[in-house]
C-alpha cells in the first residue's frame, strides 16, 4: 500500500443507495476508501493512522497536505498565479504554442482568435494562465474562464436579471481566455452569448484565446457559425514528444526534490504515458515511496516471459506448468536462463517465479542451456538472436 485517497461520499450517490457505508477499491499500489460522510472520513483516517507504520503515516499526512495546498491556491480574476512562462518547460512539441502565447501576451489582437488544442494534461491551461498573468502584469485587462464556468455564470446572470453586467464583464477586456471550449457542446444559450461577445471583441480588435481538447471541427453540437469563428485565426495543436517529455521529467524530478539521475529518469519515463499531469502525479508518489526495485523487475520479468513464450508459440502460464512435454520444458529452461543472465535474478527468486520448491531447478536449467549453447551452433545462434531482441524489450 503506498497511497491513500479519501473521498467524502457524494450525497446523491448516497441517497441513491449506491453504497451504504464504505466502498473500497483496491489496486496493487493504492487503496481507495470512499466514506459516506466527513465524519466517517475523519474516523477512518484516525483509525488507519493509529494502525499504520510511520511510513504509512507519512503518506497519509502528505496526501492531506497536498489537498490543503490546492485549497489555498491563489485565484485572482480567474487567473492562477502559479502558472507562468518561467515554469513552463519548452520542447519541440509545445514550442510553437508557447511562442504564440508569449507574443500574444505582449501584443493582444495579433493572432485572432488563437485556438490551442490537444489532449489532457499537456499544459494548455498552464499556457493560457501564463499568457494572462504576463499580460495582466503589463496592464492589460484580462479575464479567464472555463466554458463550464462561463455557462454557469451566464445562467445565473440571466436568472437574476443581470445579463447586461455579464456581457459587459466579458466585453470590457483586452484579452479573453476561454478554456475547455469543448464543454460548450449542446449549450445553446451559452453559445449565443459567446457569439455576441466574440463579435464585439473582434470588432474592437481585442484578443480571444480558446483552448479545447480537440480541433474546432471535431467539437460536437456547436453552431457552425461559432465553429468557423473559432477556426478563423490560428489553430495550433499542442502535443508531447519523447524529447519534450524527457526535459519535463528532468525538471519535475528536480522541482520535487528528487535526483534527476539516470535511474530516476528512466523509471519515470518507462512508467508514465504522454501526459504531464500523469508525470507529476507519478513523481509525487515516487517522492513518498522511492523506486521499488521489486516492481521494476516484476514488470521486466513479465515482458521477458511474454517474449519467450511467444517465441515458442506458448502462453506465459505454459512456461510455469508442470509437464513432461519437451518443447515446453526447453522453453522454460531458456526463460530461466534469460532471467539469470539478463535480469540478474537469484536462483531462488527464479525458482519462486516458476513455482518450483527450491533453487536447484533453476540452477539445473541454466547449466543445461549453457551446455547446449556450447555444443549446438544452431541453438547458440537462436539464443543470441533472442538475447539481442530481449535487450531492447527490457531497456
Ligand atoms: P491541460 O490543460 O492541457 O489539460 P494543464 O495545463 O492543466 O493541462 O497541465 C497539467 C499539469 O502539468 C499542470 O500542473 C501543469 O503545470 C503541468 N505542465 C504541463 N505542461 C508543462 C510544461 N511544459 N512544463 C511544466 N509543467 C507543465
Ligand atoms: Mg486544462
Amino acid at each position: 500500500m503506498s497511497d491513500f485517497l479519501f473521498f467524502v461520499g457524494n450525497r446523491d450517490k448516497f441517497a441513491l443507495g449506491l453504497f451504504k457505508q464504505f466502498r473500497i477499491e483496491e489496486t496493487p499500489s493504492r487503496v481507495l476508501i470512499i466514506t459516506p460522510t466527513l465524519y466517517y472520513k475523519k474516523w477512518v483516517l484516525e483509525y488507519i493512522k493509529s494502525r499504520l507504520s510511520d511510513y504509512g503515516k507519512e503518506i497519509l499526512v502528505k496526501a492531506q497536505e497536498e489537498r490543503e495546498e490546492r485549497k489555498t491556491e491563489e485565484f485572482k480574476d480567474g487567473l492562477l498565479a502559479k502558472y507562468t512562462f518561467e515554469n513552463f518547460i519548452v520542447g519541440p512539441s509545445n514550442e510553437l504554442a508557447y511562442r504564440l502565447c508569449m507574443e500574444v501576451s505582449s501584443n493582444p489582437g495579433l493572432y485572432n482568435p488563437l485556438f490551442i488544442y490537444g489532449s489532457v494534461g499537456l499544459g494548455k491551461s498552464h499556457l493560457i494562465h501564463a499568457l494572462g498573468n504576463r499580460a495582466k502584469a503589463t496592464g492589460y485587462r484580462v479575464v479567464y474562464s472555463s466554458a463550464n464556468h462561463f455557462s454557469e455564470e451566464m445562467v445565473k446572470s440571466l436568472r437574476e436579471g443581470k445579463i447586461e453586467a455579464f456581457r459587459s464583464k466579458y466585453s470590457a477586456v483586452d484579452i479573453l481566455l476561454l478554456d475547455d471550449v469543448q464543454f460548450l457542446s449542446g449549450k445553446e444559450r451559452t453559445q449565443l452569448e459567446l457569439f455576441r461577445i466574440f463579435e464585439d471583441l473582434q470588432a474592437k480588435e481585442k484578443q480571444i484565446v480558446l483552448v479545447s481538447d480537440r480541433h474546432p471541427k471535431d467539437i460536437q453540437d456547436v453552431h457552425e457559425r461559432l465553429v468557423s469563428r473559432f477556426a478563423s485565426g490560428i489553430v495550433i495543436e499542442i502535443g508531447l514528444d519523447m524529447e519534450t517529455k524527457l526535459l519535463i521529467v528532468k525538471h519535475k524530478l528536480e522541482s520535487f526534490g528528487l535526483p534527476a539521475d539516470e535511474e530516476h529518469i528512466s523509471h519515470v519515463m518507462e512508467n508514465t504515458g504522454y501526459s504531464v499531469r500523469e508525470i507529476e502525479g507519478f513523481i509525487k508518489t515516487l517522492r513518498l515511496t522511492g523506486i521499488r526495485k521489486g516492481e521494476r523487475t516484476e514488470q521486466k520479468t513479465e515482458r521477458l516471459l511474454m517474449y519467450v513464450a511467444r517465441n515458442f508459440n506458448l502462453k506465459v502460464e505454459d512456461l510455469k506448468k508442470d509437464t513432461k512435454e519437451r518443447r515446453v520444458i526447453n522453453a522454460r529452461y531458456i526463460a530461466i536462463y534469460f532471467c539469470k543472465v539478463l535480469l540478474g535474478m537469484s536462483y531462488s527468486e527464479i525458482a519462486r517465479l516458476f513455482g518450483k520448491p527450491d533453487h536447484t531447478h533453476a540452477l539445473y536449467a541454466v547449466r543445461k542451456v549453457e551446455e547446449k549453447k556450447s555444443k549446438d551452433k544452431k541453438f547458440f545462434m537462436m539464443l543470441e538472436a533472442m538475447q539481442s531482441s530481449l535487450k531492447k524489450i527490457l531497456q
